[in-house]
């Protein structure tokens, strides 16, 4: 269950999961700089050359501590139990739920949320998981379960379900959300995952590098369960956003980089820094899960990195952020 933090609301839960070594990274001749210690520690190290002594005392391992640390093997099941099953029953109770990947491009988002037909990720698994919870309870008929998948590129928001035109943000009574946005009635599990692989290929990505799946934008697919909502969202690769010291991030909120993960950042770290006043307005994406992300909600956030020692730096880099991202 979710611990209660302060202030009526909880405190996000921090997940890392670590994916295989890719053919091409052994091909590159890279070796594993990640190791998990036991099911929450994981250590970083950066691999010098065993002669470089100077530099090798200097640059030190490091021990990360999160709410779970899942090794390469772990399975997507077991990933879905940890992280999101619990939230999957708090929407049934009311409570809106959130679940972030945060990470790279190619570290893992994309497998963790989506998955594939054989290995479904935690998107289809929550969606079943909602399905037969509905279903063994009898609720009746009329405990209805839609769908909407959208992404936010650039500070524009569309539907992946039926892409065109950007949508426009409204603010009503309810909170904010996003004019037209397709509502998708789902019956059953079956026809999900082939929706969302449809709505994935939908997304933006990168166009110098249109032959990786290399994704600028943020997807955020949102299940509303009558009585609470669970957005999914699997984040833009932070490679380009990162900032974790102050005097980077002045250099890079210069640069046009994407403002949403950014705008992201400091909403977590006001809610670290227990401020009063929460950004939420710097951007769409903080818009869109304004409800999710403050108050009495559940959000999990799982880190997503690479064993390479070429990835380093983003793996450093997110890892930090997701230490930062525990305090809440
Ligand atoms: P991202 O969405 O972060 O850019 P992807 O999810 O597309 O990254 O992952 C990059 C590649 O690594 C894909 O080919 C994916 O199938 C593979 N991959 C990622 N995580 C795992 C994992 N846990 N097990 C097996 N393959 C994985
Ligand atoms: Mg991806």
């Amino acid at each position: 269950t979710i611990s209660e933090g302060g202030g009526g609301g909880s405190r996000i839960m921090v997940y890392v999961r670590l994916r295989p070594m890719a053919k091409k990274e052994k091909e590159a001749g890279s070796r594993s700089c990640v190791r998990i210690v036991n099911r929450r520690e994981v250590y970083l190290t950066e691999l010098t050359s065993d002669t470089d002594y100077l530099r090798l005392k200097r640059l030190r391992g490091r021990h990360f501590r999160f709410d779970a640390s899942f090794p390469e093997s772990t399975s997507q099941q077991d990933v879905y139990a940890t992280t999101a099953a619990d939230l999957v029953e708090g929407v049934l109770q009311g409570r809106n739920g959130s679940v972030f990947c945060y990470g790279a491009t190619g570290a893992g988002k994309t497998y963790t949320m989506l998955g594939t037909v054989e290995k479904p990720g935690v998107m289809v698994l929550a969606i079943k998981d909602l399905f037969s919870k509905i279903r063994q309870r009898s609720y009746d008929g009329n405990h209805l379960v839609h769908l909407s998948y959208l992404e936010v590129y650039n500070e524009t928001v569309r539907d992946l379900l039926s892409p065109g035109r950007p949508l426009v943000l409204r603010e009503d009574k309810q909170g904010i959300m996003a004019a037209g946005l397709t509502q998708y009635r789902a019956y059953s599990t079956d026809e999900v995952m082939a929706l969302l692989q449809q709505g994935n290929q939908n997304r933006t990505t990168e166009p110098t590098r249109v032959n990786e799946t290399s994704s600028r934008s943020h997807a955020i697919l949102q299940v509303v369960a009558e009585v609470g909502k669970l957005s999914l969202i699997d984040l833009a690769g932070s490679e380009r956003a990162l900032a974790t010291d102050q005097r980077s991030q002045r250099s890079l909120e210069g640069a046009n980089i994407n403002r949403s993960l950014l705008a992201l950042s400091s909403c977590i770290n006001a809610l670290v820094e227990g401020k009063k006043h929460i950004p939420y307005r710097n951007s769409k994406l903080t818009q869109l899960l304004k409800d999710s992300l403050g108050g009495p909600c559940n959000t999990v956030m799982i880190a997503n990195i690479s064993p390479s020692n070429l990835s380093f730096g983003e793996t450093q880099n997110t890892l930090h952020w997701a230490d930062r991202a525990k305090e809440i």
